[in-house]
């Protein structure tokens, strides 16, 4: 048996909610627990609004279409990130454009804003000088764990009437802290979406989760995402829906996660430090540290191999891993290298090279064990 990447641990009550959900006939698109979960991720993340949807892409897409992305407008994504976020941007008809990512592997806030400062700033918006078309939103994502503060950036963009959507995916569990207050991720934007894919912080199978604080936001979303019914007897709908709620199921699964959430990343943050202890006697690799302003949920380890320079260690490594059955992979391969957005604008993207060139992610299951740590770092010294 090999050493998984990143999988679920259910050691709660599980099996309890999504029997109770099997008992009283409860299963699809209405019940308890889509209601239970969603106000237990409001309360969790401070969020005023949570909306459970089906996967944390269809979050993304449903955001971009109610904060008014339209077909033409253009809309700012990290290279850096799963291929969801560019995707999203298109089936709301909308382009992407790339930027560049930190150290910290999240949006290079100081390129985005030097770039918006160079376009044409109007009365309506900022449009694109090159494009001709209208910049409408900005999507960061919290990759790996970290996380990117967005004061800055969020005042510019209202000023302008820009949109932020934060891709909160991985983020679930990672707050900043202000002073004595932790401030969760995905609260910040006018929309932040959690995902609860199975490799996930939580799971609830498949299914995301959007939070707003705005009102009217939130009542476009239930109704988007229930085919925009607006009569239950005489199924009378007001325009075209999308099926993309979650099912009574998943949210049982998700709720009796998220009531462990605390639990599994007081776990990965004992596996991280067994980490740093065990390779900090390879010097030619570094165990990615959290940012100090946050509290990390330790979703992802990431490892830079130093001078790399290449891909080329980078693969040497994760073949010697995999020769052992250790899984592991690179950082997300960059959007701009993938086929359907070959043609896109992109800053500057040195960072996300570099990144993408030196990195691996390690395995990271709250259930990983002491043993499993010491071997990983064994291999990687050998
Ligand atoms: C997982 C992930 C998504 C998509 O979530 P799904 O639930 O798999 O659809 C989007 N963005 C990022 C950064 C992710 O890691």
């Amino acid at each position: 048996m090999g050493i998984p990447l990143s999988v679920p641990t259910f050691s709660g009550k599980e099996s309890e909610y999504v029997q109770d959900c099997i008992a009283t006939g409860w299963v699809s698109t209405a019940g308890s627990y889509v209601t239970r979960f969603e106000d237990a991720i409001c309360e969790y993340t401070g969020a005023k609004h949570a909306i459970a949807v089906n996967s944390g892409t269809s979050a993304l897409h449903m955001a971009l279409l109610v904060s008014g992305v339209e077909a033409g407008d253009e809309v700012i994504v990290p290279a850096m990130t799963f291929i969801s976020t560019a995707n999203a941007v298109k089936y709301a008809g909308a382009e992407p454009i790339f930027a560049d990512c930190t150290d910290d592997f999240s949006l290079d806030i100081p390129q985005v804003l030097t770039f918006l400062k160079h376009q044409d700033i109007k009365l309506d918006g900022i449009w694109n000088k090159t494009s001709k078309q209208r910049i409408r939103a900005i999507m960061p994502v919290h990759l790996y764990g970290n996380a990117v503060e967005l004061t800055e950036l969020i005042s510019f963009c209202h000023q302008h009437d820009v949109v932020v959507i934060e891709d909160a995916a991985e983020s679930l569990g990672t707050f900043y802290s202000k002073g004595d207050e932790l401030v969760s991720t995905g609260i910040q934007g006018d929309l932040g979406c959690f995902s609860f894919n199975g490799n996930k912080i939580i799971t609830s199978g498949g299914g995301g989760m959007i939070v707003t604080s705005n009102d009217a936001y939130a009542e476009r979303l239930r109704h988007l995402t229930t085919q925009a019914k607006i009569d239950a007897v005489y199924y009378v709908h007001d325009e075209v829906g999308y099926n993309n709620r979650m099912t009574n199921l998943s949210a049982a699964l998700g709720l009796a996660q998220l009531e462990q959430i605390e639990s599994f990343i007081s776990q990965k943050a004992q596996h991280f430090a067994r980490y740093q202890e065990r390779l900090s006697s390879c010097p030619w690799v570094q165990l990615a540290s959290y940012p100090e302003n946050l509290r990390s949920n330790y979703w992802f380890f990431t490892l830079k191999l130093n001078d790399a320079g290449s891909s080329e260690a980078r693969d040497s490594l994760i073949n010697k891993l995999f020769e052992n059955n250790i899984q592991v992979r690179p950082a997300w391969r960059p959007l701009h290298l993938q086929t359907p957005y070959l043609e896109i604008q992109c800053l500057e993207l040195a960072k996300t090279m570099e990144l993408w060139e030196s990195m691996i992610c390690l395995p990271c299951s709250p259930g990983l064990k002491d043993t499993e740590i010491d071997k990983i770092a064994e291999v990687i010294g050998s």
